[in-house]
Formats: structure tokens, C-alpha cells, sequence
């Protein structure tokens, strides 16, 4: 991934012009470049400002390792439990992110006969030549791929490649738009959340790489999701689609990330405090509260933010409503 998609303003400091700033140092020079009409900056550049940031604001002296596996009322506070963490707080920010990716049911099945089938996001570092998934994801790692072996890669995408430059309309980006979002029913909101705020676009500057890279033969497109077959004894993987069958020593998953909704420790922990969802998503109250001394903030809190409640700049504007931390919006 060499640039992000969202522009230079979606970052993790408080002030909005930090990270253009930072480009601007002399330090900085070989990674300002700033990308397109949305000026998106270099990913390596938004590492580094975010090093810096938590350098400075030495936020790793703060971080107890662990994984939390509940969250109880104990008297007056709420105890946050798990492997090597106890720790008794009055607040507590649910910030557990996106983290499962999403896999078919058939890609499951065949991962534990053995197949050779492994998600982009998962551990498997193996650079496989045949790639599902119609996204930025899977188009960055066709080109990857091709990059590392020098060998052809073949892309199952289900449609034509969708151009758009962000995964929900950029008006969504705006901070405006968050009023406008609360005035939504929740029915509504959770209609637009289902239907609407779809992934798997490709902005048009990679959709342009992509179409030369097909042109030049380094990467081979299929409007077509394979039928995978795998013969364990022989270890043979086979992928029928296209009106032909092709063998494979590889298939790599670019279907993204599942569409998180309160499940396991968490759910038994909402349960027990009390704490209110509509279709397994927390719902909250203008500052991000759930109940109890909870707050929540990510794709968990999309009712309260919309469909970039997934993203940086949802990060920010969940900030923003933290009564405790206060910064502009971008
Ligand atoms: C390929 C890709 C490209 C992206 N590009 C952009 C972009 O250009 N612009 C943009 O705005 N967004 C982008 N995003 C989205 C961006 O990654 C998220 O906005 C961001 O990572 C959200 O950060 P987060 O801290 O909320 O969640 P995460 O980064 O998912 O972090 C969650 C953390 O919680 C921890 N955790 C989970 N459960 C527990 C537990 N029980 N106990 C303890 N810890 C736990 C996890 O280990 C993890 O460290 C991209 C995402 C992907 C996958």
C-alpha cells in the first residue's frame, strides 16, 4: 500500500493541519508527496507522523498489554478483566476496531481440509497468483504480487471494477453530515448501513494502473467468482470459471473485513451491565455513551456516526464528542 485513501486531513493528532505540517519539514521531504485532486498522503508518511505523535505524547508508557475478555461493575467502578489486565476505571472506550476478516462459508471449509486458501489480512504471508476480491485490497495486491514474482496474476472479481474515490460518498466525510446522520430514523440509518455504504471500490488512480497492468498481460481480470474445488490427496486446488478450469498453488481471499457487531465477551459483558443495541450494534447517546461509564468509538459506533464511523475520520469526530477531549473537527 503506498498511499492512503483518505486525504491529507485524516490523520491521529488533534489539530487538522498537523500531518500537512509535519511533510513540511525538512526531514520529511522524500515522503511529502501528497496524491491526486485529494491530496492523499504517502502511507509511509502517515506512519511516521503517527510515530512522532505517539513519541511525543509518549503514548506507549500508557498501553498495559493484554486482551480484555470482560467488563463488570464492581461498586462504584467498572472492572476491565482479561489475560494480564485488571484494571478498575470510571470510563471505559470500546475502540476494538475491524479486525475478523471476512471469508465465505466454502472458503472455510476448504481453508480446514487443507486447501491452500489464506485471507490478505490473515497471518499467511504467501504471495499467491490468484486473487478474490474486486476492491483496493485485491487490485494492490494483484499489483504486488506481480511486482514480487514477475509472474502473471490472475483477479476473480465478481462485477466490472467499481471507480470511486472513497468506499462511501465523500460527502459522508463531512462534518456536517453527522447532523444530518442523527436526524435519520434508526430505521433508516440502519437501512443505509446495510444497503447503501457498500465496499469494494477502486479509486481511479490505482482503476488506471490496473487497466494497464491488464493490458501488459501482468495481471489476467475474471468477472467471475471460481468454483473452488480441492482434491486433498492429490493436493491439487482447482478453480472452474471463465468457461475453463485452471490449476492453482494458491488462492488469496480480498473480501475484507466482516461487518462487526457486538458478539462474544463483549456481548455477554453488554448484557450484564444492561447496555442497549438495535440489530447487535451498540446504540448511543450524543457523547458517544453506551451506558454505564461505556463509551464506544469505530464501526461499532456507525449508528451514532454514519458509515465513516469505520474510518480516521470518524475516529476524530468520535473524539470530538468524548466530553473529557475536546479538538476541532477536520
Ligand atoms: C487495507 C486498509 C486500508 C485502509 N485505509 C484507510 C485510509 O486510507 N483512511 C482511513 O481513514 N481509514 C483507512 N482504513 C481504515 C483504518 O484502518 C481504520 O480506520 C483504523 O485502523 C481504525 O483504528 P481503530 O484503532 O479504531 O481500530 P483497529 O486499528 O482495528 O485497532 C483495534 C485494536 O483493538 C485491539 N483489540 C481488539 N479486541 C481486543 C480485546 N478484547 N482486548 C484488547 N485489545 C483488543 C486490537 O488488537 C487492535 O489493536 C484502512 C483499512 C484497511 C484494512
Amino acid at each position: 500500500m503506498t498511499w492512503m485513501r483518505s486525504p491529507v486531513g485524516h490523520h491521529l493528532d488533534a489539530q487538522p493541519g498537523s500531518l500537512h505540517q509535519f511533510l513540511h519539514q525538512s526531514e520529511n521531504a522524500e515522503v511529502a508527496e501528497l496524491a491526486g485532486a485529494f491530496r492523499r498522503p504517502r502511507y509511509d508518511a502517515f506512519l511516521r507522523h503517527s510515530q512522532a505523535l505517539v513519541a511525543r505524547h509518549r503514548l506507549d508508557e500508557t498501553v498495559i498489554g493484554g486482551r480484555v475478555d470482560s467488563i463488570r461493575t464492581e461498586r462504584e467502578h467498572l472492572l476491565v478483566q482479561g489475560e494480564g489486565v485488571e484494571v478498575a476505571a470510571r470510563r471505559v472506550l470500546i475502540a476494538t476496531g475491524t479486525n475478523v476478516p471476512r471469508m465465505p462459508q466454502w472458503a472455510r471449509r476448504l481453508q480446514r481440509e487443507g486447501a491452500p486458501i489464506h485471507h490478505a489480512f490473515g497471518p499467511c504471508t504467501r504471495l499467491d497468483h490468484d486473487i478474490l476480491g474486486g476492491g483496493i485490497s485485491a487490485v494492490q495486491r494483484a499489483l504486488m504480487v506481480h511486482r514480487s514474482t514477475g509472474q502473471t496474476v490472475r483477479l476473480w472479481m465478481r462485477r466490472p471494477v467499481r471507480v470511486a474515490d472513497f468506499d462511501v460518498d465523500r460527502s459522508w466525510a463531512k462534518h456536517r453530515f453527522v447532523g444530518r446522520w442523527a436526524e435519520l430514523q434508526v430505521s433508516e440509518r440502519l437501512d443505509f448501513l446495510n444497503r447503501r455504504a457498500v465496499g469494494g471500490s477502486v479509486p481511479s488512480g490505482l482503476a488506471s494502473r490496473l487497466a494497464r497492468a491488464v493490458r501488459r498481460g501482468s495481471i489476467e481480470l475474471q468477472h467471475e467468482v471460481p468454483t473452488v474445488e480441492w482434491d486433498a490427496a492429490q493436493e491439487q486446488l482447482l478453480l472452474h470459471g471463465g468457461g475453463r478450469t485452471v490449476e492453482s498453488s494458491g488462492l488469496t481471499l480480498a473480501t475484507g473485513l466482516r461487518r462487526e457487531t457486538v458478539s462474544g465477551w463483549l456481548r455477554s459483558s453488554a448484557e450484564q451491565l444492561g447496555l442497549p443495541m438495535i440489530n447487535g450494534i451498540p446504540r448511543l447517546s450524543e457523547d458517544m455513551h453506551w451506558g454505564r461509564g461505556v463509551h464506544v468509538c469505530g464501526p461499532l459506533a456507525r449508528l451514532r456516526l454514519g458509515p465513516m464511523a469505520t474510518n480516521i475520520v470518524g475516529a476524530r469526530w468520535a473524539a470530538s464528542k468524548l466530553p473529557s477531549v475536546r479538538m476541532l473537527p477536520v
